[in-house]
């Protein structure tokens, strides 16, 4: 990754006014001065805390304390590094990046050529939307087929910047030689095949993509980088190929297919609690969705799903929902989409419609809108119930061999998931789709895994170089509220006296283990625990028995319950309470100048949470 002169950043920060770029995402209401104030994008609230000062160029919210500049709030709020959410705000306000030379990054030459063929493309984009606007024939033909054939309005056109590429395609090249890129861009921008290799004059550059509707593919920072070309009636008989139903770009400097995921760049601003990602097929399919309001889905770029894509995608949120045509190539996809997205670390489900046997979500979409998504949701399966269903779909039926076949077809799937609780909880949950006993099939995995590892052993050290990325999340942190939970199953006498001990505000509920250690304590503290094996009415979502499931099977080696429990508690409340401490100390440093701060309540908070972290820890004996 280049890096961007400094200066240049500075003139970003100075040229952008931050409240044009907060209020894309928040609307802002004048707050006294030259103040703006609004709803807070980082926590959840009815009344605005959220202040924005242009003059400053800085944003601060009084309620869960989130700050910055213009590009702090593009790298949170899209989730960009720091180089990509500086060009996106150059991108935006026409500001021009400057990096700087040498040192790791790409050559000088490398750059300005990878900066000429983005150019370049988005004066292709435009050259193809204008002849698509345009009242020539070609224009013409393809509005038509555009509202008539594809069923999708102007608007949508407009707002993708669809285009045509006529049936000579001769007016491309003549558009692109007239702004005088260099000649290596033009050879290596993917748009036209080159005969001639001794000069390049306009004769030698044969355009790829002739009397094709034109889509253009741009990446996650919203940069064309590739078009996708649908085949229509204008497509001439002497198209090398003329057959093919879509012709995309080839790889560029600029374009590598397994990187990109179709309308990722559009969709990661609509994601979020409750929304999550829709995979469909095809753009096309993608377009649809998002003519009918559903702002989420992508589609992947070509027939085959990627790791990259997937790990891409998790930076933005880690639940997909995958809707998938309900033919069996579809049917294929998704089950090959699976294991991906298990070993990616994300949250899948499959959208279907129960009783159906033919979905096409273009279709299904176009009849019966957004309405149809929420009917699809309803139906979905989650990852075990979809893989159950495709390794056997009759599990009453079935017998003994047709079963253990199954189970091997579902092991190749789970054992891509990189947690081990993960697996645990898929295998525990799959044995109840096939009608298996949870722990039967538990040991099986074991053998099918130990049979993996070894052949993993016996394979050439260098035959499946590749190391797997590391997306999985670290679980390290919850290990407290995991062995507190385990006390809570396997010690269940110990419960009463650990709800007592444990204030709930210690416990990190952002994360599954802690929203069920605060439930079940909860249950203990009212005196309502119903037993470790009758937990399915604490047990709320997936996750959640996931964890149960994996937690029933540890049977933890404790040799002393209780000093287990004493540490966990310790722990939890060093991490509850340590983070306070040191702001006081830091807003005792700078009371002086910190007229906010009350220095005497912030010395006796202080007295009162060093006296809490001395005392020592012990459960309270049982009544
Ligand atoms: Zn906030």
């Amino acid at each position: 990754m280049p890096a961007i002169k400094p200066t240049c950043v500075r003139d970003i920060k100075l040229r952008v006014n931050i409240a044009d770029v907060i209020s894309r995402v928040v609307t802002l209401r004048k707050a006294g001065g030259n103040r703006l104030k609004g709803l807070c994008p980082f926590h959840n609230e009815k009344t605005p805390s959220f202040n924005v000062d242009p003059d400053k160029g800085f944003y601060k919210c009084f309620g869960c304390g989130k700050a910055g500049d213009a590009i702090t709030f593009v790298r949170e709020t899209e989730q960009l590094t720091f180089t990509e959410a500086v060009e996106a705000l150059g991108q935006r306000f026409g500001i021009v990046i400057e990096y700087e030379e040498g040192a790791g990054g790409p050559s000088r030459e490398e750059r300005s050529l990878r900066q000429e063929i983005f150019d370049l493309h988005e004066q292709a984009a435009e050259h193809f939307y204008q002849a698509f606007k345009a009242n020539e024939p070609a224009g013409e033909y393809m509005r038509k087929y555009w509202v008539e054939k594809r069923r999708f309005t102007p608007e949508l056109a407009d707002e993708f910047k669809i285009g045509v590429a006529d049936a000579a395609g001769s007016g491309l090249g003549h558009a692109l030689m007239k702004r005088k890129y260099s000649e290596e861009a033009l050879r290596r921008c993917g748009l036209f095949f080159i005969y001639d290799d001794a000069q390049l004059t306009l004769h030698a550059l044969r355009p790829r993509f002739r009397g094709r509707l034109m889509i253009p593919i741009r990446d996650h920072q919203g940069r064309v980088v590739a078009f996708t070309a649908r085949q229509t009636d204008l497509t001439p008989d002497d198209d090398p190929a003329k057959e093919a139903k879509y012709v995309n770009s080839p790889e560029t400097p600029i374009f590598t297919k397994g990187n990109l995921l179709f309308n990722l760049d559009r969709a990661r601003s609509h994601v979020g609690e409750g929304k999550p990602f829709v995979m469909v097929e095809g753009q096309l399919d993608a377009l649809r969705c998002w003519s009918v309001g559903l702002k989420t889905a992508i589609a992947p770029q070509g027939t085959s799903i990627t790791e990259s894509q997937l790990i891409l995608l998790r930076r933005y949120h880690t639940q997909v929902e995958c809707f998938f045509d309900s033919d069996s190539a579809g049917q294929k996809a998704s089950l090959r989409f699976l294991p991906m997205a298990l070993k990616a670390g994300l949250e899948v489900r499959f959208l279907t419609l129960a009783g159906s046997e033919k979905i096409d979500p273009d279709l299904l979409f176009l009849e019966r809108g957004l309405a149809a998504y929420d009917e699809v949701r309803r139906g979905a399966l989650n990852a075990m119930a979809f893989a159950s269903r495709a390794v056997l779909p009759d599990p009453a039926t079935a017998s003994p061999e047709q079963k253990a076949r199954a189970a091997q077809g579902l092991f190749d799937i789970v054992s891509a998931a990189e947690s081990e609780i993960a697996r645990t909880g898929f295998v525990t949950e799959a044995a109840t789709h096939l009608r298996l006993a949870p722990a039967a099939l538990l040991k099986d995995f074991q053998a099918y895994t130990a049979r993996q590892g070894r052949q993993a052993a016996a394979r050439p050290a260098n035959a499946n170089a590749e190391p797997a990325a590391p997306v999985s999340a670290p679980q390290a942190a919850h290990t407290s509220e995991r062995d507190l939970l385990l006390i809570c199953l396997h010690f269940e006498y110990l419960g009463p006296r650990l709800s007592s001990a444990l204030p709930h505000d210690w416990i990190d509920t952002t994360h599954v283990s802690g929203v069920l250690l605060n439930r079940f304590l909860g249950e203990f503290e009212h005196q309502t625990w119903p037993g470790k094996d009758h937990l399915e009415g604490l047990l709320e979502t997936p996750d959640e028995q996931k964890l149960a499931a994996s937690l029933l099977f540890d049977t933890p080696s404790f040799d002393d319950p209780v000093k287990v429990a004493c540490e966990g508690l310790r722990q939890l409340r060093a991490r509850a309470l340590e983070p306070r401490l040191r702001q006081i100390e830091l807003a005792l440093a700078n009371s002086p100048t910190d007229s906010n701060s009350d220095p005497i309540s912030l010395l006796k908070e202080r007295v009162d949470i060093q006296r809490q972290l001395r005392q020592p820890i012990h459960l309270p004996s049982a009544e």
